[in-house]
């Protein structure tokens, strides 16, 4: 442009622009802040020169305001008021300029003193309220970044403490299980040392009691399994994969084959969906569920039991229902709590933990699991696992 409209000077300050830049950019051994110095310089000499060939025809105007900005955001705010000054002296300088008659054509052609004034006026305006007010906004951003790095900083602290602590907990857990189970099999080892060594001396109630010592260590070497179990649902096995829900009832029920061949159990299972889950823990959750229905089903009818899944918004809920005994509604809520049970170990086998662990693997799944049910006339143990 301004070789064909021959202005000349224009192309020499284009040249030195272009120059500084590339010294500011790749000359090494500069200060970061003789960099900025430089590069605001040799903007303020075009801002000049063009205000000066082009007058409001050129951005020389658009440039001062440019500089002023660009300052506030690169240097402290002391060096806005400097660009405010600079800008200020500008346009006095074209305004004595006018009044003088050595403006140059451009300008003069272009502005009547007033017209100036009208226009400077509005540039000297904007920097000084950029000057006033950037700092401040930035100032207030800065610290709420700061403050969210703060924030940030220690969440990833607290995370970190927790997993610690979880590991210590899982550890001491096992150490804890461990070293209880061991006495337990001590109890349990020297009964039956006892009970072959003297077996022609004791007499039967001798010989029950040795019973009652070796079944309760068996159910408390039971009730420590499923406690361990149930602290390490949601962190030892955390592995999700895609599961098609028919093969792993498939697998769940073979497991409980013996039981349901001996209650002559009819279990009906309708199409369920393919899911991304802990393989592990869902089939325990069906494992649980389906077990009780076939433990507490009533009198001498054989257990019906059926499996369907329905699909929801977010999620596909679940149905294990069965012709048993019923729950009274007011236990609703407690039979999910650790050791909560109904009844008592002669009339149904069991340590209350089965289904503590169904609604610890359920929320482990983002889902819920609840019952209905009537009494004498069976349940319906509902569970949702979000898609
Ligand atoms: P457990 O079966 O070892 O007692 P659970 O936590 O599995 O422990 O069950 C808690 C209680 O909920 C049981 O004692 C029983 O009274 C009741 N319950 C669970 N499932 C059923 C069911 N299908 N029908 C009737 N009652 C049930």
């Amino acid at each position: 442009m301004a070789y064909i409209t021959d202005l000349k000077p224009l192309i020499a300050i284009d040249a030195i622009a272009i120059g500084t830049i590339v010294i500011v950019a790749f000359v090494p051994g500069i200060k970061v802040f003789t960099r900025k110095l430089l590069f605001n310089g040799v903007l303020y000499l075009t801002s000049f020169t063009l205000l000066y060939y082009l007058g409001s025809n050129g951005p020389g105007l658009l440039y001062l305001m440019g500089i002023t900005i660009f300052i506030l955001l690169s240097l402290e705010q002391k060096y806005g008021f400097i660009a405010l000054a600079l800008n200020t002296l500008c346009c006095i300088y074209f305004a004595l300029a006018l009044h003088y008659g050595f403006a140059s054509e451009a300008i003069q052609l272009e502005y009547r003193m007033d017209t100036w004034i009208a226009v400077s006026a509005n540039l000297v305006f904007l920097s000084g309220t950029a000057v006033l007010l950037i700092p401040i906004l930035f100032n207030g951003l800065q610290s709420a970044f700061e403050e969210q790095d703060l924030l940030r900083e220690r969440l990833e602290e607290s995370v970190e403490d927790l997993n610690a602590k979880n590991d210590e907990l899982e550890r001491f857990a096992y150490t804890v299980s461990h070293d209880l189970k061991q006495p337990l099999r001590m109890v349990s080892s020297f009964m039956g040392l006892l009970k072959r060594k003297y077996s022609g001396e004791l007499d039967e109630k001798a010989q029950t009691y040795i019973h009652y010592a070796v079944d309760g260590a068996s159910r408390m070497s039971d009730s420590i399994d499923d406690l361990l179990e149930y602290s390490r649902i949601g962190r030892k096995y955390t592995t999700i994969q895609k599961v098609d829900f028919n093969k792993l009832i498939d697998e769940v029920m073979l497991n409980l084959q013996t039981d349901i061949k001996e209650k002559k159990a009819n279990i009906e299972v309708e199409q369920l969906p393919t899911l991304s889950v802990v393989p592990i823990a869902i089939k325990k959750l069906f494992q649980n569920l389906i077990s009780n229905a076939l433990k507490y089903h009533s009198g001498d009818n054989p257990p019906q039991i059926v499996i369907r899944a329905e699909e929801q918004e977010t999620s596909w809920r679940f149905a294990v229902s069965d012709n048993g005994i019923g729950i009274d509604p007011e236990h609703y809520e407690q039979i999910f709590s650790v050791f909560k049970r109904l009844h008592t170990r002669e009339e149904y086998p069991g340590n209350g933990m089965g289904l503590s662990i169904c609604k610890k693997i359920v929320s482990q799944h983002d889902g819920e699991i609840w019952v209905e049910s009537e009494k004498g006339k069976g349940s319906i143990f509902y569970f949702t696992i979000t898609k």
